[in-house]
């Protein structure tokens, strides 16, 4: 889209000629198309929870529930609050990503230590659904935020969890590949039908609605991986089949 704006030019009081601007504002427009649906689906992802919690809420206080099924009505507004509560996280999260932290705050970062750290924190939570998670590390530093990388390994692993099969595994894998660091996480899940990938990456985007909601999922994981990937001059890739999904994150 082009704006156009003309002005005429005045010598001596006499009107003898025009400066015509032309704008290309495409970019600007696309952005603002962007913020306008980002605004409208966080206000729709914000709305579904919201109606549950005071939906239940409304029901206890009629008086109409048994006292025995109020626990049962508690979880799910304790639930739905629980949906809300990393929905907001994760919209501060990809919000400040850009504000937060500026370049001049990079320091090497070993990928193969977070990797480490990641599948530590997360083992626990995998070995509940029965999943279980190796690490092959080589080291492989980059120039970065910890935090950030931390961020982006975390949301990869927690998805491997999340859309695994029972008994399934995910692997983290470290190294440098001709001086380029990258960081895999391969799981044995679900996997992703190809007509999906490039659009998984996209804000509120889901393959699988209700896999998602069941687990806790904000649709907003890969768009922050994207971000943080980029961010740190890299590039995210994924290759999957029924087998499963491998995520490359490569700086
Ligand atoms: P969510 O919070 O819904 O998991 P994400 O942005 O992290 O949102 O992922 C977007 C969608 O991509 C998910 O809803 C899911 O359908 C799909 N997805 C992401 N990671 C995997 C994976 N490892 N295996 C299968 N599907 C996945």
């Amino acid at each position: 889209a082009l704006q156009i704006i003309t002005n005429p030019v005045y010598s001596n009081g006499e009107k003898n000629g025009a400066i015509c601007l032309i704008i290309d504002v495409s970019a600007k427009k696309k952005a603002e198309k962007m913020r306008r649906e980002f605004t409208a689906n966080v206000t729709h992802e914000l709305k579904t929870p919201l109606t549950s919690i005071s939906g239940y809420a409304e029901i206890i206080a009629s008086g109409l529930v048994k006292p025995d099924d109020i626990p049962n009505f508690a979880n799910k507004i304790h639930k739905e609050s629980g949906r809300l509560l990393s929905l907001i996280s994760d919209i501060m999260e990809l919000s400040q990503l850009d504000e937060k932290f500026s370049d001049e705050e990079f320091a090497p970062v070993d990928l193969a230590g977070v990797a480490v750290e990641v599948a530590e924190d997360l083992r626990s939570n995998a070995e509940k659904h029965g999943i279980t998670i190796t690490v092959d590390t080589k080291t492989a530093v980059i120039n970065g935020n910890r935090n950030q990388i931390y961020e982006l390994i975390y949301n990869l692993c927690d998805n491997a969890i999340r859309y695994n099969r029972e008994n399934g595994s995910v692997k983290i894998i470290t190294g440098d590949d001709n001086e380029h660091p990258f960081v895999k996480v391969a799981d044995t899940g679900i996997g992703i039908p190809e007509k999906h990938h490039k659009r998984v990456f996209e804000r509120f985007y889901r393959v699988d609605k209700s896999r998602s909601k069941e687990t806790g999922g904000t649709g907003l994981g890969l768009a922050i991986v994207k971000h943080i990937t980029e961010r740190h001059g890299g590039e995210i890739s994924l290759e999957s089949s029924e087998q499963g999904t491998t995520f490359t994150a490569r700086f």
